[in-house]
């Protein structure tokens, strides 16, 4: 199986980069904020309560983000390998996908990290707020927040998966082409 995390500040193209590797490579993508979007559009029980800290710009509790992720994994088991974007997004969410697939006999391949400085994120998020229906991308203080919190308690992911020699950092600047040919570079190397 080919595990993949595509990392990345908000903003950074995770999920149109993951659309195109699922295409390539047959990957099954795991989002979690599609996911938490999927239960808040729904009023589910898990999407009130994910809904409260998605508008602030503050993580959902890491308790629920990994029942809800566990979920998705132990549903689609004969798949090729995973995408994973924008999870782990904290420590002890690392130390728990990596209990997860340890259980399947498995391990992540890579962790991808999308690099892009914060102007161009907000430009970025503000743009696709336009159009995205997103309450937290139309307003520039909660777009801020989140970058605060991915500099905080995620961008630690990173190092964590450097000690296992996982972590590569991609320059996240340039067409949709180039950036996806920067990561398939990355992944043909597994
Ligand atoms: P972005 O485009 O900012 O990377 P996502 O669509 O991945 O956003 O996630 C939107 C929001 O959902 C996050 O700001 C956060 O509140 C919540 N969320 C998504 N994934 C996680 C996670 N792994 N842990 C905690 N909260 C999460």
């Amino acid at each position: 199986m080919i595990n993949l995390i595509l990392f990345g500040p908000p903003g950074s193209g995770k999920g149109t980069q993951a659309e195109k590797l699922v295409e390539k490579y047959g990957l099954l993508h795991i989002s979690t904020g599609d996911l938490f979007r999927y239960e808040m559009g729904n009023d589910t029980p898990l999407g009130l309560k994910a809904k409260s800290y998605i508008e602030k710009g503050e993580l959902v509790p890491d308790e629920v983000t990994v029942g809800m992720l566990r979920n998705k994994v132990e549903a689609n088991p004969d798949v090729k390998g995973y995408i994973f974007d924008g999870f782990p997004r904290t420590i002890p969410q690392s130390e728990a996908l990596d209990k997860l697939l340890c259980e399947k006999d498995n391990e992540i391949s890579k962790l991808l990290m999308l690099q892009v400085p914060d102007q161009e994120i907000v430009t970025r998020i503000l743009k696709r707020g336009e159009t995205s229906g997103r309450a937290d991308d139309n307003d520039e203080a909660t777009i801020r927040k989140r970058i605060d919190v991915y500099k905080k308690e995620t961008s630690p992911v990173y190092g964590y998966y450097q000690e296992k020699g996982k972590s590569e950092e991609i320059n996240g600047l340039g067409t949709i082409e180039e950036i996806f040919d920067r990561l398939c570079t990355e992944i043909d190397q597994l």
